[in-house]
């Protein structure tokens, strides 16, 4: 099936050809034509599936008979008000709106908190059909009166589960309070629990229910991979890891907190990997630096923390890597949702201690799929982060010794700390891990090791 045959006007057409697209993804063939139609509609999609060309595509085109080139604030009142739980999320969905209206001379507005009201102040005056939203700046908005929400046509809710983990439920029933009664209403989530389904009773009319992956399933590209490892050794690990996949060019890894988020990615950056790292005390500018840097493959490896990475889209990216489980087993899957995208080969990578063991059972359970386990040597259970540093210089050794380099920066020392003296480590000592320098990614993927 193409786009054409979907009902989407030329002015869509062109934008989707533009950005590559042959041919629509199952979710965008199930909500387009409802979304057309008028209906609301009720998702269960993950990142990844093509959601946001799924909304945005048929809300553009409902919009497409407002668009006019006039200065008048007057002509360009909200008509589409898109809710997302994060501002890198509401940046990446107003992206695509960009993306999919350049066509169109229809006006959107980015409005998160975290930086300067005045320049949405400004943008808002001068009237825009399309806003894309974080729900906490869009009520300050409203306090000050500087956007008026009475004409809105098309509400959509995006990670509607994640709104709830971040205590935004009360923000959206006031934000959904001031929109015009008659409206169309499109919610997203890619898991269902009890309240989602109770703010959808109470947002959505006789919603059509469209599911691109059963509940709670992860993409069938991802290559699942756990590696038992003692908390303490978990760096040491994660670094081996990285130096032995250079074709690793692209990893996202997930700590559980702020504090740790930040020394991991030094600790990196000593042991002579590009690292940065995203989490929320980072103000906004750092954070789109780090993204930035990331996605345009100045940065190898982005450190985050859960909230910082919802809804993160990275084309892609191959490998995610859990450094501590998530306390919940949803988290798994919206985190590796990074990860495989559109049907591409993704890598998801758990380093597991013995104390997360019911973590990985939960996650098992949920994802029905026991994820095999594997060990590199010298990095087991049994590792101690003495034995472990020593593995790494030797590694650190025989990159020096035996990569020819291919652009590849190995003329920086490495800086794992020697123990004593007499453990400095030494190119001409065999590898003790007596296995060669692997030129091809098999590692994170799974190499049968
Ligand atoms: P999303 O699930 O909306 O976050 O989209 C995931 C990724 O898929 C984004 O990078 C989109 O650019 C891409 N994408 C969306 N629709 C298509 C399509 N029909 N064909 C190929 N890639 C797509």
């Amino acid at each position: 099936m193409s786009f054409a045959e979907l009902g989407l006007i030329p002015e869509l057409l062109r934008a989707v050809e533009d950005a590559g697209y042959s041919e629509p993804t199952p979710i965008q063939r199930q909500a387009i034509p409802i979304v057309l139609e008028g209906r609301d509609v009720m998702g269960g999609a993950q990142t990844g599936t093509g959601k946001t060309a799924g909304f945005t595509l048929p809300l553009l085109q409902k919009l497409a008979r407002w668009a006019n080139t006039s200065t008048s604030p007057a002509r360009h009142p909200v008509r589409a008000l898109v809710l997302a739980p994060t501002r890198e999320l509401a940046m990446q969905v107003h992206e695509s709106v960009q993306t999919y209206a350049k066509h169109l001379t229809l006006r959107s507005a980015c409005i998160y908190g975290g930086v300067d009201i005045k320049p949405q102040l400004a943008e808002l005056r001068r009237g825009v059909e399309i806003v894309v939203a974080t729900p906490g700046r869009l009520l300050d908005h409203v306090e000050q009166r500087s956007i008026a929400l009475g004409q809105v046509e098309i509400v959509v809710l995006d990670e509607a589960d994640r709104m709830l983990d971040m205590g935004f439920i009360p923000d959206i029933r006031r934000i959904l309070g001031l929109l015009p009664q008659q409206r169309q209403s499109l919610l997203f989530s890619a898991t269902f629990s009890e309240e989602i389904k109770k703010l959808a009773d109470t947002m959505l009319q006789n919603p059509q229910l469209i599911e691109v992956a059963r509940r709670n399933t992860v993409s069938e590209t991802i290559t699942h991979r756990v590696y038992p490892a003692n908390a303490n050794i978990k760096r040491e690990l994660l670094t081996w890891l990285l130096h032995d996949d250079r074709n690793a060019s692209q990893v996202l890894v997930f700590v559980a907190t702020k504090t740790y988020c930040a020394r991991l990615a030094r600790q990196l950056q000593k042991d002579g990997i590009s690292a940065d790292a995203i989490h929320g005390d980072k103000n906004q500018q750092q954070r789109t630096e780090a993204l930035e840097g990331f996605k345009s493959g100045q940065i190898r490896v982005l450190v985050a923390t859960d909230v910082a990475a919802r809804g993160l889209d990275i084309d892609d990216l191959p490998y995610v890597v859990n450094f501590e489980l998530p306390h919940t087993a949803e988290d798994y899957v919206h985190r590796i949702g990074r990860t495989g995208r559109a049907g591409k080969q993704g890598n998801a990578v758990s380093l597991v201690a013995p104390e997360e063991q019911i973590r990985l059972s939960a996650i098992e359970k949920l994802i029905k799929l026991k994820i095999p386990q594997e060990t590199v040597a010298g990095f087991d259970i049994a590792a101690t982060p003495d034995s472990t540093r020593r593995i790494l210089r030797n590694q650190a050794a025989d990159r020096r010794a035996h990569i020819a380099p291919d652009g590849f920066d190995f003329s920086r020392p490495y800086s794992v700390q020697p123990e004593s003296e007499t453990e400095t480590a030494s190119a001409s000592r065999p590898n003790p891990l007596k296995r060669p320098i692997r030129p091809v990614a098999a590692l994170l993927g799974g190499s049968g090791r």
